[in-house]
């Protein structure tokens, strides 16, 4: 297979051509590393040759980055010593860059170099971007839409082929960081104006300019400041006085962020500074050598694995089942309240067309203005243009009339939380819809199943659940009522796929899955103050353990009175066998109190007048004193943990969860489950189903039988079984 193509023009120049066949997008493979090595030979070794352009042969974009897959290969494959293994591919990826980088010059006269220019028809991320950087002159066209920077930080990683040493040594630790540590990406002319390619050019012209500039470079422009006489690095080496005040900055606040649990930011950071010590040379094996580190990371492969490889399996269709093309044309959403106005927002961007309905044309409308006040946002942070919001508002009908629903192929359905409501709107809408269309409701806590009975076609009848806030969130729960045929769940999931978010697809139960675990852990958090143990241990214990918000953050920001309702409810089904006695005794305290959370400026948290978290209440101890022993953070941690993860394992006993793939990539982006662990089945893989089980019991000794093992867990310890290599595609069993 041909990935990199070879020419060579009556100018001399040889302009060698990236087009990874069948793919929109260049990926780096091995095979193309190699392809590209060899070519870079012939060309340095053809005295015909003046000058080398690399460029792609896929219109607006350069590259994705590495094949994700591949790095997983070299991982498993790396044989007896993984890590000289890794060590030794890293290595010859920088053998091959370094070549580009030096183009034949004379080591000590710094003179002969063959110029080499990258040509970027838009987005270049990663390997790609690392490979421009190798080069002498970066040429980028004017394509907007192209985003170019070094993403690897969000899936776990960091740019390992030489693009952490090269960018802070062009630009300084400090302006290079929010590229390397936030993994910000930026179109063609901030990226100019950010100093990471040097010259955006027209589309049509981009090659022609690349080669003039080949044509045209001496000696000097081929030579990289680091391997100049004299370099220094611009803001200063760490030794320099203000080079030591960014490090010491840049540790503090990745310590800060990452809670030191996300092992790629401290190694990105270490190969950063003791690179800063040593030539050039040095600093790449340095960079090599942490990236090997990560790759060896139990933490990085779980990363990559979930938040690449299976979120993408997802989004691509992974779960969905056999029916024709289910593209939705036309969804009527009922409600135009929160969740409503922005379903209602994410549909129309994705082109769809939406009417919106409500009781009164009054919340109909102010339903579609959110839209409105969202594409205002955007067009002042030049996200949008006035035509693109006109676009978008254009597609939305608001309105009380039913009628206007008729041609819709699907429904969300966003009315109060009531069964009683939502059975009246779910007959008033199949009176005037089609026969084949899917009605879907966004319920967030009543069973799919009942909720079907007030319809006449339950096969169609659908949950489909966003999360909150709709535009925000990335995840969308789908969930299967005992009825639900195949084309209902075809829909959804090809609904999900046009406004662009990750689906999974559950069966039906109390709370679905998010919902089911993330519960018992702000419960936790709840019922660790009851007993006295002090709320910044507890708020603290979570956010070091990679939980986003502690426990006592998530229940003010989802406001206190919808934990009291949903307790309410819960009790109500489950009466005696109910378990939180303890919890709601704090819970229905502070809603007397009027602390509601964040929408009434107080709750576990104090906030000032303009909503600001000030702290954590001091008034709390005055009604659930202090106890005189306080508990181990590790304890804390434990209980946090496992209210969630053995939740996500009794859904998969149960058949709630039938993929647990979906239930790692759902509690990250559900309700952002520690991403560093890959998610609930990834961490228990991590630490062992025998760990897991003598923590468990350990934890049901002290503080009761909420924290039973589940005897799944039981029985996987026992037979030294791991859940990726018993439940998880058989690829996934080593990574
Ligand atoms: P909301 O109170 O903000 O909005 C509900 C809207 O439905 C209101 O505008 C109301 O006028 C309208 N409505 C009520 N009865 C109606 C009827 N008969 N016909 C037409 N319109 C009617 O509520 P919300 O937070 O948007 O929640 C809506 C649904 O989404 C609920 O089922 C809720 O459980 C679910 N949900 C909420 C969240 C969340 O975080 N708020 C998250 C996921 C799912």
């Amino acid at each position: 297979m041909t990935e990199f193509h070879y020419e060579t023009g009556a100018d001399g120049v040889a302009v060698i051509t990236w087009d990874l066949p069948g793919k929109s997008m260049n990926v780096l493979t091995f095979e193309g590393l190699r392809e590209l090595d060899a070519h870079i030979d012939t060309a340095l070794a053809d005295e015909a040759v003046k000058g080398v352009v690399i460029t792609s042969g896929k219109p607006g974009s350069f590259a994705g980055g590495m094949d994700l897959n591949v790095l997983a290969d070299l991982k498993n494959a790396a044989g007896d010593n993984p890590a000289k293994g890794i060590f030794d591919g890293i290595m010859q990826m920088h053998g091959v860059l370094r070549k580009i980088e030096r183009a034949g010059m004379d080591p000590k006269t710094l003179k002969g170099a063959k110029p080499i220019a990258c040509a970027l028809p838009g987005t270049t991320m990663g390997i790609g971007y690392e490979i421009a950087l190798a080069c002498h002159r970066i040429f980028a066209a004017d394509n907007p839409k192209g985003k170019i920077g070094l993403p690897e930080i969000m899936v776990g990683l960091f740019p390992g082929a030489g693009g952490t040493t090269r960018l802070v040594r062009k630009m300084g630790a400090m302006a290079a960081s929010p590229y390397l540590l936030e993994g910000k990406t930026v179109e063609p002319k901030k990226a100019k104006s950010a100093g990471l390619v040097d010259e955006v050019v027209e589309p049509e012209d981009l090659l022609e300019k690349a080669k003039e500039w080949v044509l045209s470079a001496k000696d000097a422009d081929c030579v990289k400041p680091w391997d100049q006489k004299g370099y220094k690095m611009p803001g200063g080496a760490p030794y320099h006085p203000a080079g030591f005040m960014t490090f010491v900055g840049a540790s503090a606040m990745v310590n800060g962020k990452t809670k030191g649990v996300y092992p790629a930011a401290k190694a990105l950071l270490s190969a950063v500074y003791e690179g800063a010590l040593v030539p050039f040379d040095t600093a790449l094996k340095i960079e090599a050598r942490w990236f090997t580190n990560v790759i060896l990371n139990s933490s990085s492969g779980a990363m990559i694995r979930s938040l690449f490889l299976n979120k993408g399996a997802l989004e691509k269709g992974a779960n969905r089942p056999e029916a024709p093309d289910q593209t939705v044309k036309k969804v009527g959403v009922l409600g135009a309240g929160m969740m409503g106005a922005g379903i209602t927002l994410v549909s129309a961007q994705a082109g769809i067309e939406v009417v919106l309905l409500d009781q009164s044309q009054d919340a109909a409308d102010k339903g579609k203005a959110y839209t409105a006040t969202y594409m205002d946002k955007g067009i002042q942070r030049k996200k949008a243009t006035p035509e693109k919001k006109e676009q978008v508002l254009s597609l939305i009908t608001a309105t009380t009339d039913y009628a206007a629903l008729a041609g819709c192929d699907l429904i969300i359905e966003a009315v109060f939380e009531d069964p009683g409501v939502k059975a009246e709107v779910t007959q008033a809408v199949e009176a005037v819809i089609d026969e084949d269309c899917i009605f879907a409701t966004n319920t967030s806590t009543l069973p799919i199943t009942m909720l079907s009975k007030a319809s006449k076609r339950p096969e169609q009848f659908i949950g489909i659940h966003f999360f909150s806030p709709v535009e925000k969130m990335m995840l969308v729960e789908i969930i299967k009522g005992k009825a639900t045929g195949d084309r209902a769940v075809a829909k959804a999931l090809d609904y999900v796929r046009q406004i662009r978010k990750t689906p999974i697809v559950v069966n039906d139960a109390r709370f679905f899955y998010a919902n089911r675990c993330i519960i018992p852990y702000i419960n936790e958090g709840i019922r660790m103050v009851a007993e006295g143990i002090t709320p910044p241990l507890v708020e603290n214990a979570a956010k070091l353990v990679g939980m986003p918000l502690g426990p006592l953050q998530l229940v003010d920001e989802t406001s206190i009175d919808l934990g009291v309702k949903i307790a309410k409810a819960t009790k109500a089904a489950m009466g005696d066998a109910y378990p939180d006695d303890a919890v709601d005794e704090v819970l229905f305290w502070m809603a007397d109190q009027g602390r509601l959370g964040r929408k009434s400026n107080a709750g576990f948290y104090a906030y000032d007048d303009k909503g600001k978290r000030t702290g954590l209440w001091d008034g709390l101890a005055a009604q659930f004193p202090l106890a005189d022993t306080q508990p181990e953070v590790t304890e804390v941690q434990h209980r946090l943990l496992f209210a969630q993860v053995l939740e996500a394992v009794r859904a998969l006993d149960e058949g709630v969860l039938t993929d647990i793939r979906e239930g790692d990539v759902g509690a990250i982006l559900g309700w952002g489950f520690a991403p560093w662990s890959g998610g609930p089945f990834s961490w228990l893989d991590m630490i062992g189903a025998a760990k897991a089980v003598e923590i468990c019991d350990g934890l049901t000794e002290r503080h009761g039988p909420r924290f039973t093992t589940p005897p799944l867990l039981r029985e996987m310890a026992e037979k030294g079984d791991t859940f990726y290599g018993r439940f998880g595609p058989p690829a996934q069993a080593a990574a």
